[in-house]
């Protein structure tokens, strides 16, 4: 944590800073359990617990440190107001399953409750009103029909015209009694309650492939298997795709997050403003301080402006209605959106009957993911659940999807194309300390970095997943890749998926 008025050098979230939490050994063998579960955030850990304690033999594989995904870059609101949602859910997907979804957030919630009632667990959960803003005359009509589906729907909620911010607004919806808490304080004990039924969690374990034989086994880059009978991709972005086809059917999109302490008081409540740019607020409580978490800036991976101009544009927004003390931690992460906006949590495809999914939660994941995990823990303990056909992979829902499918792959193939044809004159001579340009090193396109040492690393800047060229992120110092959100080191290691090779390192020397 830092504690002046510059914004801190480096990304950091508060979340994992603040918990003590152990480090897993890398899988060294073979083994052999009832479910191979891959990715430890929300979804994964969540699913860890709820099948060890049915007395199922688990094992959790991560390729980097559990909860340091998405779920440790969070702003943790549990709520099943997930911005303006429900009139167009009724309007894509009818009634009924418009109140579905909204009944498994609000089951989500439950049972996070429970899982803290019946461990004690203490995670600054708190309950807050949520609430949708807006300063714009055209947002005004959308959040009175959304208010409209909440009625139908028999959702509790109210328009209001004032907010106790000082922030331009004409109108909000609120939701009553939603929550916020510390994801990693209730995640960690989910863990280490796993553990105590048996289950096994495995750091620096990367998996690359699901194989047949009798039964599945998760393939790992450093050739074991993990043969199981049932295989869980939880890996945000799936690392098997099981010719589901997800990269042409979700899309990442980056948000970015300050941490501010602020002369004026935190009112309660969790906001977020309905038109872009968003703006999305809580509170967070740090030794006893109060400090404003200020969100927002979302825009697909490794395309738009510099990465660092995202959180000088929330700081503007924090200098302006906050007056802002001091900055504490900055961090950003990226989530992936389905083309109907609906995560897709079920078989990874219909034909395959034991590699389950759960992915594309739209930065909602907090109750999604825990309710995926519930989805899929009952299907493999043979219970069904009201919730599967809404969230099945394998559903076709023309509209908005085709649209929007056109357009994402489109996009990608833009991408794609551009970055081969783009010509480069940047010279390695004219790059600062602690900067990055895009080279053309013996007619190979390669990025650079020069590090605060001024050690250059250099890489082949074609992304291992499809081909796409990929792009600096300067708040992060990462190469983003703009088609489907892969993220790489400096040095070319995997940050994120869907890629699972790293990018191929290059010697400036010999080139
Ligand atoms: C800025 C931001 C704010 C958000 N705020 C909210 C909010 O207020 N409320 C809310 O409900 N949701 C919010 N979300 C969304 C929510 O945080 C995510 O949807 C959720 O955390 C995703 O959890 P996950 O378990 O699917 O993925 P992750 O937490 O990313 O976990 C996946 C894990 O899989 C591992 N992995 C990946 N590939 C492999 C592989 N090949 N082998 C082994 N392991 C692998 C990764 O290392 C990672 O640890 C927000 C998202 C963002 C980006």
């Amino acid at each position: 944590m830092t504690d002046s008025k510059e914004m801190p050098q480096f990304p950091e979230p508060y979340w994992r800073e603040s918990i003590d939490f152990p480090s897993f050994p890398k899988l060294e063998e073979k083994i052999k359990v009832d479910v191979g579960i891959v990715g430890g955030g929300i979804v994964g850990v969540t699913a860890a617990y709820l099948l060890s304690k049915q007395n199922l033999t688990v094992a959790l594989i991560d390729a980097g440190v559990i909860l340091n995904g998405t779920t440790g870059h969070t702003t943790a609101k549990i709520t099943a107001q997930h911005g303006l949602i429900y009139d167009e859910l009724m309007k894509h997907f009818g009634e009924d399953k418009a109140k579905l979804y909204y009944e498994a957030q609000i089951e989500a919630k439950q049972l996070i409750e429970k899982h803290m009632d019946e461990h004690n667990i203490d995670c600054d959960y708190e309950t807050q009103d949520a609430v949708i803003y807006t300063n714009s005359d055209d947002y005004i009509t959308k959040l009175e029909n959304e208010k409209t589906a909440y009625d139908q729907l028999g959702i509790e909620g109210d328009l209001i015209d004032k907010i106790p911010l000082d922030i331009p607004h004409k109108k909000a919806l609120m939701m009553k009694n939603q929550a916020q808490f510390h994801p990693l304080k209730y995640l960690k004990v989910l863990a280490e309650e796993s553990i105590k039924n048996g289950a096994q969690f495995y750091e620096n374990t990367t998996a690359i492939d699901v194989e047949y034989n009798k039964h599945p086994a998760i393939i790992t880059r450093d050739g074991h298997r993990i043969i199981c009978r049932y295989v869980f991709v939880a890996s945000h972005f799936p690392f098997y795709d099981g010719q589901g086809f997800y990269p042409t059917r979700m899309y990442a999109e980056r948000s970015y997050v300050l941490a501010a302490k602020a002369a004026k008081k935190y009112p309660r409540g969790m906001y977020i403003s309905a038109e872009e740019p968003t703006r999305s607020l809580r509170s967070i409580t740090v030794n006893g301080e109060e400090l404003w978490l200020v969100a927002g800036e979302n825009h697909k991976t490794g395309q738009g402006k510099a990465t660092l101009e995202h959180y000088q544009a929330l700081q503007d927004f924090a200098e302006k209605h906050l007056d802002v003390q001091a900055y504490a931690y900055r961090w950003s992460a990226q989530d992936l959106t389905t083309l109907d906006k609906v995560p897709f949590v079920g078989r990874i495809s219909a034909e395959e009957e034991a590699v389950f999914v759960a992915t594309g939660f739209r930065k909602w994941g907090m109750t999604n993911g825990t309710i995926a995990a519930k989805i899929i823990s009952d299907k493999i303990v043979g219970n069904d659940s009201p919730y599967e056909e809404l969230y099945t992979p394998s559903r076709f829902q023309a509209d908005p999807s085709i649209r929007k499918f056109m357009r994402i792959n489109a996009d990608v193939a833009k991408h794609l194309i551009k970055g081969k044809l783009e010509f480069t004159d940047n010279r390695i001579q004219d790059l600062a300390a602690d900067d990055a340009t895009v080279v053309r090193l013996n007619g190979r396109r390669a990025g650079v970095y020069k590090d605060k040492n001024e050690t250059l690393h250099a890489i082949d800047s074609t992304c291992t997943h499809m081909g796409c060229e990929v792009e600096w992120n300067s708040g992060e110092r990462t190469w983003d890749c703009p088609c489907h959100g892969s993220r790489f080191s400096y040095t070319g290691d995997v940050i994120e998926g869907p890629a699972k090779r790293p990018l191929e390192r290059i010697d400036i020397e010999k080139g």
